[in-house]
């Protein structure tokens, strides 16, 4: 009988646990991929350090890639699965379904739902895009969660080109929205981090200038970081896009005068829909390839390595460290045996 290994989540500061469970049956519309690798997000770390609430016993990781079983195609999924029928689907608002199920969030229930898993399940309602030729997993396991959310914020600023662009905080989503603001034509690209290492690395993907401190007026500022203390300088019609605070953080104050007649919007991100995965792979398919992605993910480990991969990520604290649940997947392996 066929097998596959997942690392399980059993609650915040315990060591991740490797199990075996029979192959999972699949249920009307679903698909079941091989994941031959999967980034450690940001949104993981929380979770292991219990900053953020979640399921236990669980399969945490949604940063990944994998190959369809069926058709052997390699391929990309949104986070979420969505309904498509209820009002907030039908507004626009897919990432707030009320039926929404994310992947690596859930119980682990009869099938695998996370990425940190050699195999997973997807459901019905997910967008599954192949993977354009040519692009390494380290460059492709993000896609559908920081690229396309950073797809989403850009989608909500409009044009970027000729504008004036500021980056708060230099992780991977910011490093890829100086990417997406370099390739877009825009005039400045700022960015401001307190790391002198990251703030070197954004120069890498095109920042014009990094601060340590306060940043000029800029009309488009992102917030990745989720720790900004106050507002940025924008200039009149200028927009401050927030995508970083996914954890309690102390609010900020505004100055209503100064929005009123600055003619500011403040906008708020979380996670995209289908088409902002849809942007995202077409970018890092097409400009996105003179930028140095795959750098950003300097170590990889096994999936019975995955706690010495989570203690790297935490203590390194580089911008993504990958797991290779699948390590022979390239060559067509089904799940190991059970023994
Ligand atoms: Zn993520
Ligand atoms: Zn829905």
């Amino acid at each position: 009988m066929n097998e596959y290994r997942a690392a399980l989540f059993d609650g915040p500061g315990l060591p991740l646990r490797l199990a075996s469970f029979r192959n999972p049956e699949l249920q009307p519309g679903e698909m079941l991929v091989r994941v031959t690798a999967c980034t450690i997000c940001g949104s993981d770390l929380h979770t292991l350090a219990g900053r953020r609430p979640a399921p236990a016993p669980s399969i945490l990781g949604h940063e990944a890639v994998g190959i369809l079983v069926t058709t052997g195609r390699r391929v990309t999924w949104s986070i979420m699965a969505c309904c498509g029928e209820c009002d907030r689907c039908r507004r626009g608002l897919e990432q707030k379904c009320e039926r929404l199920f994310k992947y690596g969030h859930a119980a682990h229930g009869a099938s695998p739902s996370g990425g940190l898993s050699e195999l997973m399940v997807l459901r019905p309602g997910t967008t599954v895009l192949d993977v354009p030729e040519g692009l390494a997993d380290e460059v492709v396991c993000p896609a559908n969660c920081a690229t396309a959310t950073v797809a989403a914020c850009f989608r909500v600023t409009g044009t970027i080109q000729g504008r004036s662009i500021l980056v708060q905080g230099a992780g991977l989503l910011g490093l890829t929205a100086v990417a997406m603001a370099t390739a877009g034509g825009a005039a400045e690209v700022h960015v401001v981090d307190p790391d002198a290492e990251r703030r070197e690395l954004a120069r890498r993907f095109g920042a014009t200038a990094c601060h340590a401190g306060d940043p000029p007026a800029v009309d488009v500022a992102f917030e990745f970081s989720g720790r900004s203390a106050a507002m940025p300088a924008l200039r009149i019609g200028g927009v401050w896009v927030l995508a970083g605070a996914v954890f309690a953080v102390p609010p900020v104050a505004i100055d209503p005068e100064a929005i009123v007649r600055g003619l500011w919007r403040i906008e708020g991100v979380h996670n995209y829909r289908p088409q902002d995965l849809e942007a995202a792979l077409a970018f890092l398919a097409g400009p996105g390839r003179r930028f140095p992605f795959a750098e950003l993910v300097p170590r990889t480990f096994a999936l019975a390595e995955v706690n010495a991969a989570l203690e790297y990520a935490a203590t390194a604290r580089p911008p993504r460290v990958m797991i290779r649940p699948q390590a022979s997947s390239q060559e067509g392996h089904l799940p190991s045996q059970a023994q």
